[in-house]
Parts: C-alpha cells; structure tokens; sequence
C-alpha cells in the first residue's frame, strides 16, 4: 500500500541545490524506490536523472511542475510519466520560460529601485540555465546580506505587496493539462494547501482540474504540516481524486523537507499507484511491487 516513493522534486535545471544525477544518488541513499524529478517548467534533468536512477536501481518517473495562473492565483500542476520531448509541451515550456524571462527583468527593475545592486546579474549568478526562478533572485539577496535566508527574502521582498512582487501570467488550467495528457502524463494539484485561497474556491479549482481529466491530489506534500495532510486527504476522496505524495525537495540545507521523508498515505484514500492510469502509464517498479 505504502510504496517508498517521492512525486517531486527539484534539481539544478530549476531552483534545486542539486544536479539529475546527485539527486538520484541521495533518493537512493534515502530509501526512495519510486522517484519522479518535477523541475519547474524544465524537462532538460530527465535523460540525466533516468541514466543516473537506472545504474542504482531506482524506477524513475520523468516528470515536471508546470506554473499555472488559475482565476489570478498562481497554481502548480505536476506531470507525471511525461516524454519530455512532446512537440506541444516543448512549445508551451518556450512560452512559461519567455515569461520567465520578461518577469525577472521586471523583478530586478522594480528591486533596483528599492535600492539593490544589479539584481538581475545576481539572480542569474545562481541560475543554471534557462530557469530563472525567485529562488534565483532570493538566494542572491541573501548572498547580499539582505536578509538571513530564502524564506526572509520572500516574506520581505517577493510576494504580493512587497517590492520586487511581479504578478504571475503562467499557463492556463486547461493549456497545462492538454500538455501534460498529450506528453502521455497523469496531472496531479501540487501541495494543495499552499495556496491563499478559500475552501470554496478550492472545490472550484479540484471541479475544473477533474474537468479537463485531472487524477491527482498531492495530499501528502513535504509543504504540509500533518493537520493539512489529514484535510487535503479527506477532499481528495470526497472528490474521488487519487493522492500523490512528493517532498518537494530542493535542497539538503531544508532539513524539514528530506528526499522520501513522507508521510504514509491515510488507510481511507487511494493512491495514485493503485490508479488504472498508473498502471496504464506509468507501470510497476523494478520488483513489480505496488504495495
Ligand atoms: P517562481 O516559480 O519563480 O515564481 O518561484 C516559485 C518558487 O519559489 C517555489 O517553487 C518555491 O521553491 C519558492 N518559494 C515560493 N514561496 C516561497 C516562500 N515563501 N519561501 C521560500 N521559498 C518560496
Ligand atoms: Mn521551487
Ligand atoms: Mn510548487
Ligand atoms: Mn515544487
């Protein structure tokens, strides 16, 4: 029933402290079986990570973490058992990365203007490719002694009201999961409770997602505390919604969020491993086992 498994995580190609292949190495050190890499809107860790997973003996699932603008909010929607080369997906990742792009000038305007020097060359300073994340931009803030770490730097700078806040215009709900089903993929809501709306615009959101063909709740999420693990398990099942569970893993320094340190999944939900399109798409794990 409890498969040792993790659904998300972060690698350099986003805004994770770690390379595919170091990930892997630490999941397998950790007891994972079942791995999914979820870079933010990146699928380049994939062909590294699976290499790397294949020589120890982890199954692998390739996988990404698309940015979403849902009724102004921004959403996260995972993919799992995704081909990262899916000429569709590949198109709408161009358009999120473009937008990337135009935001972190935008960002590092707006905090040039609240005084700070050359943000833009030091976000991407911590950058590794085509990602430019506010990960990137905090890091560098703290680097600059701004604050005392990345959590700070958002509560001051980066969210809504703050100085260096961009409002986000992602993909819609229905662009990222014709994607992620075309690219062969099961849609799973990350870290559900995250996100500052109300319960009612929660139903909202779970209705549409289900609408486009959405299987997925990441109830179990390394960004929940135990209380709203219990809560988002028990609106999965009301919604018939398979739970995922995924630390969210993006670097070692986060000791609150370790690779696979998860919560098993409660006895009265199912897990998206006990779904036909797991079994469809994403298959066993090395051993055949699933439970
Ligand atoms: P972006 O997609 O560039 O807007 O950055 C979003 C990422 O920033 C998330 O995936 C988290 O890794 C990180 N993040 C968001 N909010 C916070 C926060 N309050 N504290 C620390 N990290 C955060
Ligand atoms: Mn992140
Ligand atoms: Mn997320
Ligand atoms: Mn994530």
């Amino acid at each position: 029933m409890n498969l040792h498994c993790d659904l998300h995580s972060h690698s350099t190609i986003s805004d994770g402290t770690l390379s595919p292949t170091e990930l892997i190495l630490r999941a397998h050190e950790k007891g994972v079986e079942v791995f999914a890499l979820t870079d933010h809107d990146a699928t380049e860790g994939l062909n590294e990570a699976a290499l790397a997973a294949n020589k120890v003996g982890l199954h692998f699932i390739p996988g990404i973490e698309l940015s979403v603008t849902w009724s102004h909010q921004t959403i996260h929607i995972i993919g799992l058992g995704i081909d990262p080369d899916d000429e569709d997906l590949n198109k709408g990742l161009k358009e999120l990365r473009d937008f990337r792009g135009r935001r972190g000038e935008e960002i590092a305007h707006k905090l040039e203007k609240a005084g700070l020097e050359k943000p833009l060359e030091g976000a991407k300073k911590f950058a590794n490719g085509e990602i430019l994340s506010r990960t990137h931009f905090a890091r560098y803030l703290v680097e600059q002694g701004k604050a005392k770490d990345v959590r700070q730097v958002f509560k001051r700078f980066l969210v809504r009201g703050k100085p260096g806040y961009v409002a986000g215009k992602w993909a819609s709900l229905e662009d990222a999961l014709c994607w992620i089903h075309g690219a062969g993929g099961i849609a799973v809501i990350a870290h559900p409770a995250r996100y500052k709306i109300s319960a009612t615009r929660l139903r909202q959101l779970i209705t549409e997602f289900k609408e486009w063909g959405g299987l997925g709740f990441e109830a179990i999420s390394g960004s929940h505390s135990p209380d709203e693990e219990l809560r988002m398990s028990l609106l999965a099942n009301q919604f018939e919604l398979f739970v995922s569970k995924g630390s969210d893993f993006h670097c070692p320094e986060n000791i609150y969020r370790e690779l696979g340190y998860l919560q098993d999944i409660p006895s009265g939900s199912i897990p998206l491993w006990h779904s036909d399109a797991w079994k469809e798409k994403i298959g066993v794990n090395k051993t055949g086992e699933l439970e």
